[in-house]
C-alpha cells in the first residue's frame, strides 16, 4: 500500500493506532529504507525552509553559536552573539579575550563561567593548531574545547557542506518513535540513520527531523492526528492524542496552517 504524495491537499490517510506493522516487528530491513527516505521527502514538503536556527555569517560565529547552544535555546544564543560577535571577531581575538568580559556577554545563555572557558580555550586552540581559523575535519573539530560529536557536524553541514546527520535531543527521539532504530547512544543513531538515508541528504535530513520535533512531534505531547507522516509511523496515536482537532491545538509555529493543510486539514 503506498503512502500519500508529500504535499496532497486531500485528507491523509491513517492507519488505526499500534496497527502500522513496524509497531510489532513485522518490517523488513528494505521495508524501513523506504520508509526513512519516504518520511525524509514527506518532512521536505513539509519544511522547506529548514535550516540551522543560530545566526551566523561564517564558520567561527557558528562554531561559537553551537557551543553556547548547549542547554538552552537557539533563540536565547541569537539574542547574544550579535554583541559578542562584533566584540570579539576572530579567534585571536578570543584567545587574548578577558574572561569576565566574556561571562557577562553570554550570561543569558546559562553555564556561563564554562561556556566562557569553552569560547576562551577555543580561541587558543585554534590560534595554535589551525591558524586561527575553524578546521574542516571532523577528528580536529572534536578535538577543540567544548566541541563535540554533534557540534562538529553542525559546523561540518551548514558552515563547509559536508553531509553530517546532527543527532540531538530531538533527533534522538523522533528516529526511535518511528522505529528506525532502537538505539540510544548517539554515535550508534548516528550510525543506524546514516544507513538509511542517502548520505546527499544527511544535513537537511537533521535540519527536518529537529524542525519537526520542535514543531509537532513534540516530547510530552505529539501532534499526531495533525502529523503529515502518521500514515508512516508506528508511534500514530500513542505519542500523543489521534483525534485531529485535539492534535492541531498543539501545533502553535507560524507555518501552522501550511502544516495543517499538509495533513489534510483546514487551519
Ligand atoms: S507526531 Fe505522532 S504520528 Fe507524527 S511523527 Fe510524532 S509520534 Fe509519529
Amino acid at each position: 500500500m503506498s503512502s500519500p504524495p508529500a504535499g496532497s491537499r486531500t485528507p491523509a490517510r491513517r492507519r488505526a493506532v499500534g496497527a502500522h506493522p513496524a509497531a510489532h516487528g513485522a518490517e523488513t530491513d528494505l521495508g524501513r529504507t523506504r520508509r526513512a527516505r519516504r518520511i525524509n521527502r514527506t518532512l521536505a514538503a513539509a519544511y522547506p525552509d529548514a535550516h540551522a536556527e543560530l545566526d551566523y555569517t561564517n564558520p567561527l560565529e557558528l562554531l561559537v553559536a553551537t557551543v553556547l547552544s548547549a542547554q538552552t535555546t537557539d533563540v536565547r544564543v541569537n539574542q547574544v552573539t550579535p554583541a559578542l560577535f562584533k566584540r570579539y571577531p576572530t579567534a585571536a581575538a578570543y584567545a587574548a579575550a578577558d574572561r569576565a568580559d566574556v561571562e557577562r556577554l553570554i550570561r543569558p545563555t546559562g553555564f556561563y563561567r564554562a561556556k566562557a572557558g569553552h569560547l576562551i580555550g577555543l580561541g587558543e586552540a585554534l590560534m595554535a593548531r589551525h591558524d586561527g581559523q575553524v578546521p574542516e575535519a571532523l577528528e580536529d573539530l572534536v578535538d577543540l574545547p567544548g566541541v563535540g560529536r554533534k557540534t562538529a557536524h553542525v559546523v561540518r553541514g551548514n558552515a563547509f557542506d559536508h553531509p553530517g546527520i546532527t543527532v540531538d535531543t530531538h533527533f534522538s527521539r523522533l528516529v526511535r518513535r518511528w522505529g528506525l532504530t532502537e538505539e540510544k547512544d548517539p554515535v550508534k543513531i548516528e550510525r543506524a540513520v546514516g544507513d538509511l538515508i542517502e548520505k546527499s541528504e544527511w544535513t537537511m535530513y537533521s535540519h527536518r527531523v529537529i524542525w519537526h520535533g520542535r514543531r509537532i512531534c513534540h516530547a510530552r505531547k505529539a501532534a499526531c492526528g495533525a502529523c503529515p507522516i502518521a500514515y508512516d509511523c508506528p508511534s500514530y496515536g500513542v505519542a500523543g492524542p489521534a483525534d485531529p482537532e485535539d492534535a492541531a491545538a498543539l501545533i502553535t509555529s507560524p507555518d501552522r496552517d501550511h502544516l495543517l493543510a499538509l495533513a489534510g486539514l483546514d487551519g
